[in-house]
């Protein structure tokens, strides 16, 4: 209780702590090597809030690597002239905080489409790469997606960062929601490209158990971004500053104290086991095909993804107002909660499994209630027809 107590102080205990839980995950999730902190070399993983925040540290951190690497290059370049030229890419699928993130570090973000797949990759990257130094522009980062918000659909890591590679460009992945099928084998072909990133962030409070908030963040360099943020006061020096192989945490993250989340981690790591956090993964698609299969069997609504980890897209044949107006009865019943989302023209509704233990039996019930509700949508909607 003394080490919760004084969480705050960050006391090395609780580092200790955090670089252990965070090198099980990595290798829970199959990362590469680079980011454990046992793999001599300036790798490794931290705990921040939020997959807003790290995405916030990884823009903030390559653009001032930027910075720094074009001023040693063009002297005679004002740093605000070289801050005014950076801009970022990411994919029109991605998630809201990806811009925000732009918004915040004053990068700019484009959003390019994602082709007929929800997929952003090499191909789309390079030809914005190609426009933007033409405008003389400076290419900074580009933010990739395991598990887009709309449709869970997968970036292509591989192709992205050739592009990024020949550019200088910091690829970062956010993998928030569905990071957590890296640690099954059958997902072994997700990983193709991730050698090659410079950071990702995986959401353990989504789909692993593990309660709000945690989110884990691996950096290929940590000196990158710690050469990026440390600033020091006669307060905050001690007598292990720079002298262990205990990292600072505070200078990869944006506030200064921090919570000790690492024991959550090791709890629930200890409670369930890898093979029980696997199998509860698998759990979270299976019940996701059960739902998928109810939706094939009903003429009257369509698929408009592939299931993606635990999330089935889908719609009411015909007009969007349909989908609209289904999603509302359902809402206004308060039995069950969706949100809707658009791609190429349609509305859809996604259906996301989640939970501490979701059944067979809650899948079912989900389903009955979107059913009835469509039975009653589509009544009232032949009645109004004929009055017309
Ligand atoms: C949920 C989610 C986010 C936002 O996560 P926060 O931790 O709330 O900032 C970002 N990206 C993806 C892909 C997500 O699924």
């Amino acid at each position: 209780f003394s080490v919760i107590g004084f969480n705050w102080l960050c006391s090395p205990a609780c580092t200790e702590l955090e670089v252990i839980v965070m090198d099980w995950l990595a290798k829970f999730l199959k990362l590469p090597e680079h980011f454990l902190h046992s793999t001599k070399g300036p790798g490794g993983g931290i705990i921040q809030g939020s997959a807003s925040e790290a995405v916030l540290v990884a823009v903030m951190a390559a653009r001032e690597q930027t910075v720094r690497r074009v001023k040693a290059k063009q002297p005679d370049l004002s740093e605000g002239e070289i801050r005014a030229r950076l801009i970022g890419y990411s994919s029109d699928q991605s998630n809201s905080c990806i811009e925000k993130a732009g918004v915040l570090a004053t990068l700019p973000i484009r959003l390019l489409p994602a082709d007929d797949n929800q997929i952003m990759g090499g191909a789309q990257l390079v030809k914005a790469v190609k426009e933007d130094l033409a405008k003389g522009l400076i290419p900074t980062i580009c933010i990739a997606t395991m598990g887009a918000t709309g449709t869970c659909a997968y970036d292509d890591i591989a192709t992205l960062a050739s592009v990024c590679e020949e550019h200088n460009i910091w690829l970062h992945v956010d993998a928030a929601y569905a990071g957590a099928v890296l640690s099954l084998d059958e997902y072994a072909y997700l990983r193709c490209g991730l050698e090659r990133v410079d950071s990702l962030n995986y959401n353990l409070h989504k789909t692993l158990l593990v309660n709000f908030d945690c989110t884990a963040m691996w950096l290929r360099d940590a000196n990158q971004v710690v050469d990026s943020f440390n600033v020091n006061r006669i307060y905050l020096q001690n007598k292990y500053n720079g002298q262990t192989d205990i990292p600072e945490f505070r200078h990869w993250q944006i506030p200064l104290g921090r919570r000790f989340r690492a024991l959550k981690v090791w709890v629930t790591f200890r409670i369930y086991g890898a093979e029980g956090l696997r199998e509860h993964v698998r759990k979270q698609i299976r019940l996701a095909e059960r739902f998928e299969r109810h939706i094939l069997s009903d003429a009257r609504l369509e698929l408009v993804a592939k299931r993606s980890m635990g999330l089935v897209c889908f719609r009411v044949k015909g007009d969007n107002q349909l989908t609209t107006d289904l999603l509302q009865c359902v809402t206004e019943r308060k039995k069950i909660y969706m949100v809707q989302a658009a791609f190429g023209g349609k509305n859809f509704m996604r259906f996301a499994v989640c939970g501490m233990d979701p059944k067979e039996d809650d899948i079912d019930f989900a389903w009955r209630e979107i059913e009835e509700q469509l039975n009653k949508l589509l009544k009232e909607e032949k009645r109004g027809n004929v009055g017309t």
